[in-house]
């Protein structure tokens, strides 16, 4: 039987972006061409802000269409400085995480080798968190509008949509994903006292949905509280899901502890697997370093063995793993980790790691 081959759609779209996911494609390239257990295609797709200039939009109208033939999708950072960030990032990565109902956004934070403690008494095995953050509705779900433009009285509203649906979907994936690891530990995050609709609905689903999973512990945070938690008792947190927004907040934070975002990777999943899923660096387009060459590529090397453990290698996923964190060991290590390698010398290391490894 032939090996089984993959599709990837891969769109590096805007500033350092276009650097880590070369970078990426390339040390993905080597692991298929030295394992030889399966194959993978990556199609180019020229998406983001040089593509908006020229035509006026961040997608053509068939982009889902031409996504949804995909196995996934490799996705770089989009934003670029003359161009408004809500612009940009509703043009592009929320027009796709939004159709293609990729609701699970899951951000892994775990200190890398060669990546130096930000808290001066925290041990790296302290922090080994999962976070799970609601990626389709809630406060980002762009409901809302402006009345009487440039009047005193001028009112804005950005309404925060819940549903029953969209809460229990991602409280039954959080459950699980805590059951799956070692732990069996689940920190469920809201801000109810002050929020007594949506907020108070996530704390009643969330007691609902775990008495499904009796085998796994779980307890309730308050995102203000859950911040300090985070700093000062890191050790007692595993796995942590909580809205869109309030888990966009932690999950900067998270990767800030961890050392750097550079390192920071993120998979946002459509868990019925009717879609393609998309795999992406939590970090954006850092235009002030682009086209220097020094864009750490670990964030997106990292998404990239996220991708892989997803479309079911999970053994090559091991080995690349295996592989980046034996470089960072090394010390081959970019300008934000206090490193002197470029982008490119990382990926190559990674590359040779990756044949002494098989
Ligand atoms: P966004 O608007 O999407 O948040 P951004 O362009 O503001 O994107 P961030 O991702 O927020 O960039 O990153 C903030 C800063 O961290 C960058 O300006 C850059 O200096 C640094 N940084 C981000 N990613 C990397 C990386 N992969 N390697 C090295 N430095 C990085
Ligand atoms: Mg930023």
């Amino acid at each position: 039987m032939p090996p089984k081959k993959y599709n990837i759609a891969s769109i590096p779209a805007d500033g350092i972006g276009i650097e880590v996911v070369a970078a990426t494609i390339d040390v993905i390239e080597h692991l298929v061409k030295t394992l030889k257990t399966f194959e993978i295609e990556f199609t180019h797709f020229p998406w983001g802000t040089a593509y908006y200039k020229k035509t006026g939009e961040y997608l053509p109208d068939d982009a889902l269409d031409v996504l949804r033939k995909f196995d996934a999708c490799l996705f770089g950072a989009v934003g670029a400085p003359d161009v408004p960030d809500h612009i940009s990032l509703w043009g592009l990565l929320l027009a796709l995480r939004g159709p293609l109902q990729l609701y699970a956004n899951v951000r892994p934070v775990r200190m890398f080798p060669g990546t130096r403690p930000r808290l001066a008494d925290c041990k790296p095995s302290d922090i080994d968190w999962v976070l799970v953050r609601e990626n389709s509705e809630g406060e980002y779900a762009g409901q809302g509008g402006r009345s009487h433009l440039h009047q005193p009285w001028e009112t804005a509203t950005e309404v925060a949509i819940f549903t029953r649906v969209g809460i229990e979907r991602i409280m039954r994936f959080a459950f699980e994903t805590a059951r799956s690891r070692p732990r069996k530990f689940l920190t469920v995050v809201t801000k109810s006292n002050s929020m007594r609709n949506g907020m108070v609905l996530w704390d009643e689903i969330a007691r609902e949905v775990a008495r499904d999973f009796p085998d796994v512990t779980w307890d309730k945070m308050l995102v203000d509280a859950m911040t300090v938690r985070m700093v000062c008792k890191p050790a007692s947190l595993d796995t942590i899901v909580g809205t869109n927004l309030h888990m966009d907040i932690l999950s900067d934070l998270a990767a800030a502890l961890a050392g750097s975002i550079g390192v920071a990777p993120s998979s946002n999943l459509d868990p019925t697997r009717r879609s393609p899923s998309i795999f992406e660096p939590v970090h954006g387009s850092a235009f002030d370093i682009t086209g220097k060459g020094i864009a750490n590529p670990v964030a997106t090397i990292w998404s990239a063995g996220e991708m892989l453990r997803w479309i079911g290698e999970a053994s090559a996923a091991d080995v690349l793993m295996d592989a980046l964190e034996q470089v960072c060991r090394n010390g081959v290590l970019t300008p934000d980790l206090g490193g002197t390698a470029d982008t490119k010398s990382v990926a190559a290391a990674v590359s040779a790691e990756i044949e002494k490894i098989v």
